[in-house]
């Protein structure tokens, strides 16, 4: 049976780089492995269309994105168990990037895992504070500067050409993400709630540091391959 990967880490951290380059490695080692077996997932905010905005703690924020369909964290939370529960199974990697950050959240996808005898494991984006903080900060100047026009049917009926180099991408390899509101941010980081490898449904724990190279990081995801898919894996026992 196949696991459920979930990743944990500050808010920009770095999880989503991490998460894509596990999934591109995944991709790979399924296509050597035997690619009718297995399927592979990415399940994240972002493709769910979950604003940063549902983390945030002040009433104010909140009310400002009530229109959307996952408005509040529990909302958001019940579409990410939903679309992991959806697909979660023995023929399944299923890698779910966000940050994970509360005790009790990690333990139910820990027990939804154990349910279709599938093994889980953590994967810790590990990033100073200080060097999350900067990017955020980063991207909040950004904003800032270049305040994100809302794109109305009026444009499209214009038939403007695109802004770019008409290969018809969008200017600069990555769309902008969206910043957190500087106390949103600090509040998660105040409530994050550490992996703790000692508990069942934070074990295996797999680290992955700011700084670790492309071939530390290929390392890591070796032993995770191995524990999760490979010779090493333990049986899961119903009971254990
Ligand atoms: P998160 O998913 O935790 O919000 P992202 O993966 O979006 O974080 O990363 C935030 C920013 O930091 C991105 O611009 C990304 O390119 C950059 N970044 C992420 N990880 C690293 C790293 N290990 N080294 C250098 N830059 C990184």
């Amino acid at each position: 049976s196949m696991p459920l990967i979930i990743v944990s880490g500050l808010p920009t951290s770095g999880k989503s780089t991490r998460a894509k380059q596990l999934y591109d490695y995944l991709a790979a080692r399924i296509a050597e492995t035997d690619p009718a077996k297995y399927r592979l997932h990415l399940i994240s905010d972002d493709s769910l269309s979950i604003s940063r905005a549902v983390y945030d703690l002040s009433p104010d924020t909140v009310r400002l994105h009530t229109r959307s369909a996952n408005s509040s964290e529990k909302d958001a939370r019940a579409a990410l168990y939903g679309a992991v529960k959806r697909v979660l199974s023995d023929k399944d990697f299923v890698i779910l990037d966000g940050l994970n950050y509360i005790k009790g959240w990690r333990y139910q996808l820990h027990c939804e895992a154990k349910a279709v005898r599938t093994p889980n494991c953590i994967l810790r984006i590990a990033c100073p504070v200080d060097q999350a903080r900067q990017v955020n900060e980063e991207r909040l100047q950004r904003i800032n500067r270049h305040p994100r026009k809302e794109t109305s049917d009026d444009d499209a009926a214009e038939g403007q050409a695109p802004p770019g180099d008409g290969s018809g991408q969008p200017e600069g390899a990555e769309t902008p993400a969206e910043p957190y509101q500087q106390s949103n941010w600090d509040n998660l980081v105040f409530r994050y709630e550490e992996p703790n490898p000692m508990t069942r449904w934070d074990s295996p724990l797999f680290a992955i540091l700011w700084d670790d190279t492309e071939a530390q990081t290929k390392r890591t995801f070796d032993s995770l391959w191995d524990a999760m898919a490979g010779e090493g894996r333990k049986s899961i026992k119903p009971n254990q």
